[in-house]
């Protein structure tokens, strides 16, 4: 299938110009609506060339005057001052993601607005990649009929795989979701559809969503830790999203916090994730009994509630498990902390609704280990968004990509 290279915007700029239509989008972005003078006060450029970028903006409809503004105010000379903000129908996005027991498609626009969604389960590491293309697509071309927009509208399709993901080449170089390494799963899904497909670490796509419409707007610089079925991590740094030199920066989950401790599944040993995650925590589980096959995902699904409830309850066995591993995520987060010095840390994922014992061990772990002598105050904030998160970060990376 011929690939659809869709671009928001006819303009093509030069450099100089395509920084300041970025600096415009990204103003809007942080502040929603806003008036021409007042972007040429907060970017730092003449008001001719505001004028000049916005309504090549306006042209390209990526940005629109605001309807309706209450605060619409007067100038002096009586004139209406239009704000403007961006246009969250100039384009849309799909949003995959695929998580150990299911995979969550979506449609969004670009202000983040979910316009449809759907879970399918999927039996991860035992669904073949092409299998697990297979029914996405389906889904995505029904939300897309249902959702009664031109499907030429669709800029791209964002997907975030948990794992080690070359971005740069789309290539999946080792996922708990897939049973082999090296799946050229951006090559797959885009052979499907036509549709430009970019494939990042589920973190970063965490972190992308929270750029665009959550923390980001009022932190250019800021982390995400992300607790899932494993442990992830994205960092934005003066607004831009860091990935590494390869594409797989930032993999938290996977740094060591016991030399020679328990075993991972990435297969060495001692890794944060070895004892956070929800294998982790059934693994020790299952010496209380009953006991769980850890490599599957519904079973572990079912069982991770279980004990949720069980600790919640006052179990204290239980308790324990879940105290050990929030004193490791703690312990690293510290470490994180330590090293980055971020404004705010987020936690994001499906098991921030993990048990109370859980993130009571965490943030004892992180006041106690943050180094003697700074602010122990982390401003540690919970996203316990779900989905949402998921498909907004899908949106934020497709605009990352196709905005011009
Ligand atoms: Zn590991």
């Amino acid at each position: 299938m011929e690939l659809r290279d869709k671009r928001l915007g006819r303009h093509i700029p030069d450099p100089a110009r395509a920084k300041n239509r970025k600096a415009v989008v990204d103003c809007l972005r942080r502040r929603g609506a806003v008036a021409r003078i007042e972007l040429a006060e907060h970017i730092g450029i003449s008001p001719a060339t505001v004028t000049i970028i916005t309504s090549e903006l306006l042209e390209d409809g990526v940005i629109r005057e605001e309807r309706d503004s209450p605060e619409r105010d007067e100038t002096v000379r009586g004139r209406p001052r239009t704000r403007l903000e961006l246009n969250p129908e100039a384009g849309f996005a799909v949003g995959i993601k695929i998580s150990m027991h299911q995979a969550s498609v979506s449609l969004t626009d670009l202000s983040g607005n979910i316009l449809g969604a759907e879970t399918i389960p999927v039996r991860a590491n035992r669904d073949a990649p092409e299998w697990i293309a297979d029914i996405c697509m389906k889904q995505v071309q029904t939300i897309i009929s249902g959702s009664g927009i031109d499907p030429n509208l669709v800029l791209g399709l964002g997907i975030g795989v948990p794992g080690y993901i070359e971005y740069p080449s789309g290539l999946v170089r080792w996922a708990p979701v897939f049973s082999e390494r090296d799946v050229p799963f951006r090559e797959i899904v885009e052979k499907r559809t036509g549709f430009r497909t970019f494939i990042d670490n589920d973190a970063n796509m965490t972190a992308l969503a929270e750029k665009w419409f959550g923390v980001g707007r009022a932190f250019p610089t800021f982390l995400v830790v992300t607790v899932e079925h494993g442990v992830g991590m994205g960092l934005v740094v003066n607004e831009k999203l860091y990935r590494g030199s390869r594409g797989f920066g930032a993999e938290f989950g996977h740094t060591k916090i016991v030399v020679g401790g328990a075993l991972c599944r990435c297969g060495q040993r001692g890794c944060i994730e070895a004892y956070v995650s929800d294998y982790a925590i059934a693994r020790e589980a299952n010496i209380l009994g009953p006991s769980v096959a850890t490599d599957d995902p519904i079973a572990l699904e079912a069982r991770i509630q279980n004990l949720i409830a069980q600790a919640d309850a006052g179990d204290s066995a239980v308790i324990s498990i879940f105290e050990r591993a929030g004193t490791m995520l703690g312990t690293g987060i510290a470490n994180l902390v330590d090293i980055l010095d971020p404004p705010v840390v987020v936690l994001s994922g499906a098991r921030t609704h993990s048990a109370k014992a859980f993130y009571a061990a965490l943030r004892k772990a992180l006041e106690n280990n943050i180094l003697a002598g700074t602010d122990t105050s982390v401003d540690l904030r919970i996203d316990s968004g779900g989905d949402e998160v998921w498909a907004r970060g899908a949106a934020a990376l497709v605009l990352e990509e196709t905005l011009i």
